[in-house]
């Protein structure tokens, strides 16, 4: 496939809002494209050369790009950080430039996907001392054979932020779209273009009005068609030859549906990569339905649901429930095979080298093969207290020194959950079968690894009782998880639900701001906000991102702070503003932590803006004996159930 039709499919992709319409054209992509680039547009079109479970990097910094603009258009690092500054965008600066440069060079060959992605690739790999110039030259390559567009789309994907606009949703409803049979009534003929869509209000090929009922979707169908009465008739058949499935109402049609969506979603959790996703898809629902955990390869874990109230927690999952502390560390999943372990995060990141002693203590659990899960806690070696997450993260990143850290700062696996069993998948067992393998198999060695506290009630009295006890033990609150529930990777299904200690939330003042970059280049995007001390002193507590809405109409919006901020501006540095302290927000956040990077001597975890506190005056905001009182709290925190 040309890299230009390409950017064309992805171009009509960006240019609509409407989720139907982006996986409609993403589906139509998918469809025109070559098996050999499947996997490089899969990739590709979420703005990746690697999947997200794999650790490469393209590792290219914006100076970097600067010098491969300059040498592929003759335009001097300093005239492009001018076009930087004016454009906010290198991929902007890129396209500007090579369209100066078109009118007095034609570029020679045409770019193919293989060709960009495959360069792109070759980033990764390149290391040693001449680095550097290597990386240049393989994207002044690219930029010099490329189109004004074609730079464009380059620079980003280069700088991954293309990694925008296309959601795990879309990209698994576009796979459903592209590779299966159309269902019928929820595909249907248009009777304008007569091209067979989605149902909805309007075609999203032809734009007119859609006015097609089932009965007469079903008239339309031609073709090799599958006719089916129930859903469960086809969960053992191969169904990609046919062109239609019809049922005999809407609403099997949609179970249908739902079922292959299903499959693609599932497969996508457990390989994390859509792009090996499509490739099975490609081969047939069989294949996908086949795709099965591997040791040594990234899933994705089971998530949380929020709950407000004990009660709440009950309700989600079911009584009896089974309780467990919940621990302030990391989550990781252990794999074993053969004489291999690997250790991954949440994210998928491969964090075996920094934690040898995990890969250790996984040798106290007795079987051949295995993936588990749990959450790895830090804590003071004199005391035995474990530690806040912020303390330990630390160990996450790091490179070298290894040894050191494992001794200064060791981690305790609490392990909860089992997902692979000697050569099998224990995804559908229920939870209580999954706990008495894993309390079979683990040798718990205090300090090292352990399973984690739990306790099986419907009483609200024991859990809030379990809950006081786990907070006394430093822990952030409770979970709450269905006894007889699967293992769903990646889903938020409400098999298991978090209940936690609810923060008070701060008013802070904004004093500083940065301008954001991409999309968000006309805003501030995020912002310096602080506390005062006793001595009206106005000290800085952290830097706030999240919170704000891209639209007026869906609450306190960037534009409308950036207005706030604009007029109060009293210093600028680069894409850094100082502002006068006038508009003061209400921040909640996970955590307060020490800091030594802000005044305050503190830090928030996780901070977002709630609201503004336009009725507050300056010296009402939050000050920090307060907030020390806070921190203090947290670390012997009580009950506070709502
Ligand atoms: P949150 O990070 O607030 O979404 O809460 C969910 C996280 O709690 C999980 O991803 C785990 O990292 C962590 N966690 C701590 N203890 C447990 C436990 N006993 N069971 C499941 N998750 C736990």
């Amino acid at each position: 496939m040309l890299y230009k039709k390409f950017i064309e499919f992805y171009e009509k992709i960006q240019g609509t809002s409407k989720r139907l319409d982006k996986t409609y054209i993403l589906s139509k992509l998918l469809k025109t494209t070559e098996d050999e680039d499947i996997e490089r547009v899969t990739l590709l079109v979420q703005g990746r050369v690697f999947p997200a479970c794999d650790q490469r990097e393209i590792g290219v910094a914006a100076k970097m790009i600067i010098k491969a603009i300059s040498n592929a258009t003759g335009y001097s690092s300093n005239s492009i950080e001018n076009y930087w500054r004016k454009l906010g965008d290198l991929g902007k600066v890129a396209e500007e430039l090579t369209e100066k440069k078109k009118q007095s060079k034609l570029f020679s060959k045409e770019l193919s996907v293989r060709k960009v992605f495959d360069n792109l690739q070759k980033l990764a790999g390149v290391e040693g001392k001449s680095s550097v110039d290597i990386k240049i030259r393989i994207i002044s390559e690219l930029l010099s054979n490329a189109s004004p567009k074609e730079a464009l789309y380059i620079v980003r994907t280069v700088l991954s932020e293309l990694r925008v606009g296309i959601g795990e949703g879309t990209l698994r409803d576009a796979i459903v779209w592209a590779f299966f049979p159309k269902v019928v009534g929820i595909f249907v003929k248009c009777p304008h273009c007569k091209n067979w869509v989605p149902n909805s209000n309007k075609c999203p090929e032809c734009g007119s009005d859609l006015n097609t009922n089932f009965n007469d979707a079903v008239k339309e169908a031609d073709g090799r068609i599958l006719r089916v009465k129930e859903v469960e008739e086809i969960k053992n058949k191969e169904i990609k030859d046919y062109d239609f499935i019809i049922c005999p109402d809407e609403k099997t049609a949609r179970e249908v549906y739902n079922y292959i969506v299903n499959c693609v979603q599932d497969a996508y959790n457990i390989l994390t990569d859509f792009a090996l996703v499509s490739v099975e898809a490609k081969k047939g629902i069989l294949s996908l339905k086949k795709v099965t955990l591997k040791p040594g390869r990234p899933v994705k874990v089971m998530l949380a649901i929020k709950v407000k109230t004990l009660k709440e927690g009950f309700s989600t999952v079911g009584k009896p429930a089974q309780l467990e502390y919940k621990y302030d560390g990391f989550r990781v999943h252990i794999h074993k095979w053969k004489n291999h372990v690997k250790v991954f995060t949440r994210r998928l990141e491969d964090v075996t080298h920094q934690f040898p002693d995990i890969v250790k203590a996984a040798e106290n659990i007795n079987a051949d093969s295995f993936i588990v899960d749990g959450e790895a806690v830090g804590y003071d070696k004199r005391t035995g207290k474990s530690l806040p997450f912020q303390r330990i993260s630390q160990r996450i990143k790091r490179k070298y020194d290894i040894d050191r850290m494992v001794n200064d700062l060791p981690v305790e696996v609490n392990l909860f959950d089992i997902l692979f069993y000697n050569g099998e998948s224990t995804l559908n067992k229920p939870l209580r079968e999954r706990r008495e393998i894993l309390e079979r198999i683990v040798k718990e060695k205090k300090g090292v690894i352990v399973l984690s506290t739990k306790l099986v009630t419907s009483s609200e009295k024991d859990a809030r009782n379990f809950f006081n006890e786990s907070i006394s033990h430093s822990n952030e609150g409770i979970m709450f998880k269905n006894l007889n529930a699967p293992y769903k990777p990646g889903a938020r299904v409400g098999y298991m639900v978090k209940y936690k200690q609810i923060m008070e939330t701060l008013d802070l003042v904004i004093v500083g701001a940065e301008w954001g970059e991409g999309k968000r280049a006309k805003w501030l995007s995020s912002f310096y906000v602080a506390c005062r001390d006793d001595n009206e002193n106005i000290l800085r507590i952290g830097k706030v991102a999240s919170g704000l809405k891209e639209k007026r109409e869906e609450g306190l919006s960037y534009d409308e702070v950036t207005e706030m901020l604009k007029p109060l501006i009293i210093k600028q540095q680069g894409r850094y503003v100082e502002v006068e302290p006038k508009i003061i927000v209400e921040v909640a956040y996970e955590e307060i932590q020490k800091s030594p990077e802000y005044e305050s001597g503190f830090a928030l975890r996780f901070p977002r803006i709630i609201r503004l506190r336009d009725d507050k005056p300056l010296d009402e905001i939050s000050e920090l004996n307060h907030i020390r009182e806070l921190y203090e709290n947290q670390r012997n925190r009580k009950t506070k159930d709502n």
